[in-house]
């Protein structure tokens, strides 16, 4: 049996993209602390919009080979994170992007939407079984906003997690993704005067498809030393992410906390000592007894901290994005 490391976290994320926007710095942080990240994506984003007027071709109504291109995207965006264990559930294209709810897409016969769960579930549970997280992040039961691959993302990990600990190797603490309100409100202040101002329009941070009270908050995880890495994973996404994206330019005005904090829910287990008026935890794995005794993470995994004020690389392209 290969040795375990120490710390051992596992993301269920729907799409390539949404690891590097919802949960990059997060990552990061835990490769660069010595932990073993595995990433499990659900489909290929197949039904993805396309930002590279000279990729067009490759849309599902045109070639349909985004799906193809967005692994070597994903690829990259990993490197950019340090994060070397990455999965397709059930293997690369067995369950396909679904498009937004209430579209032709969520009734293809390989759309994840329509996945058995238990057979989808299934294919978690062989990762678990191998990669023993002792954590588990994914979505809460909307899919943090409501599309149907992040809805069924959610399902089949709690149905995974459910049949793992079922067979003593589930994980201890599962959280799943989210903003707190004070940080959407702090945020319309903010940008309010901003010609980028990602809420126009929206009043009240309420009308938001997403946002979670602060006293529900279980975890913060400051990945502010990882902004660069995060960056660099969300260009590598170069075909949903367009260069001159707001979340660039407001990374670029407003600092590094915008990128490199990150916030969870915690739906299982017990959660362990936190700071702040509401007890936020600053690590996944506080109040885990760890099972394993810490091992040297092998060469490579571990990425030098990437020093605050340093200046941001310009990345051009996937391949770049993942030099490091
Ligand atoms: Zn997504």
């Amino acid at each position: 049996m290969t040795t375990l490391a120490a710390r051992r976290l596992l993301l269920v994320h729907a799409h390539p993209d949404d690891e590097s926007i919802g949960t990059g710095a997060t990552m990061a942080h835990y490769v660069a602390a010595g932990a073993q990240v595995t990433l499990v994506t659900c489909t290929l984003g197949e039904e993805g919009e396309i930002h590279v007027p000279a990729l067009a071709g490759l849309l599902a109504t045109e070639a349909d080979q985004l799906g193809g291109y967005r692994i070597a995207e994903l690829a990259a965006a990993c490197a950019a994170l340090g994060v070397a264990d990455h999965r397709f559930l059930g293997g690369a294209g067995r369950y396909r992007d679904s498009g937004m709810m209430g579209l032709p897409t969520n009734d293809h016969p390989r759309a994840f939407w329509g996945a058995d769960l238990d057979t989808a579930a299934g294919h978690l549970v062989e990762i678990m079984r191998e990669v023993r997280p002792q954590v588990l992040v994914t979505y809460d039961p909307n899919g943090f906003y409501g599309h149907p691959d992040h809805i069924q993302a959610h399902r089949v990990a709690m149905r995974a997690a459910e049949l793992a600990a079922a067979e003593g190797v589930g994980p201890a603490k599962i959280y799943w993704t989210a903003m707190p309100k004070s940080v959407l409100e702090a945020g319309m202040t903010t940008f309010a005067e901003s010609a980028d101002n990602p809420f126009a329009g929206i009043e009240h941070a309420d009308d938001l498809p997403f946002g979670t009270p602060d006293e529900q908050i279980a975890a913060q995880i400051d990945g502010t030393d990882q902004h660069t890495a995060k960056e660099a994973a969300m260009r590598a996404h170069a075909t949903q992410i367009p260069d001159n994206s707001w979340l660039y330019s407001i990374a670029g005005n407003f600092g590094n906390e915008f990128m490199g904090v990150e916030y969870y829910t915690l739906a299982v287990g017990e959660k362990g000592p936190g700071v702040g008026p509401y007890g936020w935890e600053e690590d996944l794995f506080a109040g885990l007894a760890l099972d394993v005794d810490p091992v040297a993470a092998p060469a490579g995994a571990v990425r030098a901290p990437v020093q605050p004020g340093e200046p941001t690389p310009v990345v051009g392209t996937s391949a770049e994005a993942g030099v490091r």
